[in-house]
């Protein structure tokens, strides 16, 4: 069965084997004060910094959803409000549980092909943060990490907050330009759900350490004195932090796998982009496609009937998301997923047009 659902994804199929050596080296057992657990995490630490190009100063955090850390943010980093600028379901999400913990929060939509328009953001005072989806991936449109730049530059105070849970660990993320950022792994990672990274930079540090949050077991400044000995507050997910480490080991520099995922990414593009029929490309604006997950429109009825195809066919297309449930189908190009199975799926709607 092949998966392109955005995730859950596929996993690596290195996985199957470090689930068994993850038993029989006896890690699932190990507390998480051991010496044993402070040097995987350290390897660990050392790993990310270096496969995913993540400056020096920059901190890292592990907790347990991309959905925490949108709380951890608004607990530990925003005494006022936070501006939220979306422009599909899971930014609007944040927003919305954003705006349960502090209410004066507020959310600034824009449209699917629409370029954040930065000059003319109405940023109200007291905006603590600004939040970004890099990789909506309800839609397939990205925030690219010039309009990054934009934002940095434009608004120098609040916080630059990041969610790039479908894009950390697949494209070259430039860590500089934002304060925060933050991936479950269940997407680009290729990994089993239940673990986040939250990088943040020591900028977003030292405003934690002056704020001072301490009411909630995953404060950022708890996260922060815990990990000063590669150690977390609570009992964290072993298994997933094994696995991170060990797939780590393996996988290329991001350099390499963003290169090959952004040509992969533009193979797709055409391809879907010249396919007769009523299958169109969602997002119609080159420059704000998302390289890692793929949205594809057609009438109901007959995203209904291709995603049945192509499940009789051994193919897993990903449903549509929030608006696009129904009209929308979506196609993730994620690193865990081979070159030979994209050329099986271009096979498949190859054919259904012959
Ligand atoms: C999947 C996803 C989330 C939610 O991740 P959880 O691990 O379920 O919390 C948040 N943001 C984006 C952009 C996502 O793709």
């Amino acid at each position: 069965m092949l998966n392109f659902y955005p995730g859950p994804s596929k996993v690596y199929p290195q996985v199957r084997d470090y689930l068994t050596m993850a038993y029989d080296e006896g890690i699932l057992s190990i507390p998480h004060r051991s010496e044993r657990f402070v040097l995987m995490m350290r390897d660990l630490v050392g790993l990310l910094r270096k496969k995913l190009n993540i400056p020096q100063d920059y901190y890292l955090f592990f907790t347990s959803s991309a959905t925490e850390c949108w709380e951890i943010i608004s607990q530990s980093l925003t005494p006022h409000k936070s501006l939220h600028l979306y422009n599909g379901a899971f930014g609007e999400k944040w927003c919305q549980y954003a705006k349960r913990l502090r209410p004066d929060s507020y959310g600034q939509s824009f449209g699917v092909n629409d370029l954040l328009d930065v000059p003319n953001i109405p940023v109200e005072d007291d905006t603590d943060l600004i939040c970004v989806t890099q990789t909506e991936t309800s839609n397939g449109t990205q925030v690219s990490m010039e309009t990054l730049l934009k934002l940095q530059n434009q608004f120098k105070d609040p916080l630059l907050a990041v969610d790039a849970t479908s894009s950390m660990a697949g494209l070259n993320l430039k860590f500089i330009r934002a304060d925060i950022w933050f991936a479950s792994v269940q997407k680009c990672f290729g990994l089993p759900a239940g673990l986040s990274v939250l990088v943040c930079s020591p900028r977003t540090l030292q405003r934690a350490k002056a704020l001072n949050d301490r009411k909630h077991y995953n404060s950022l400044v708890f996260l922060y004195e815990k990990m000063l000995n590669y150690q977390t507050g609570h009992t964290p997910n072993v298994l997933d932090l094994y696995l991170m480490r060990q797939m780590l080991e393996q996988l290329p520099l991001i350099k390499q796998v963003d290169q090959h995922l952004v040509k992969r990414a533009h193979d797709l593009y055409a391809f879907f982009e010249e396919m007769p029929g009523d299958v169109r490309l969602l997002v119609e604006n080159p420059e704000v496609r998302s390289q890692t997950v793929l949205a594809l429109q057609a009438p109901d009825k007959k995203v209904q009937e291709l995603k049945r195809v192509a499940q009789t066919h051994g193919i897993t297309l990903g449903n549509g998301y929030g608006a696009w449930a129904k009209n929308t189908f979506r196609i993730a190009n994620f690193p865990a997923i081979e070159d030979s199975e994209y050329d099986t799926l271009k096979d498949f709607f190859g054919k259904l047009y012959i």
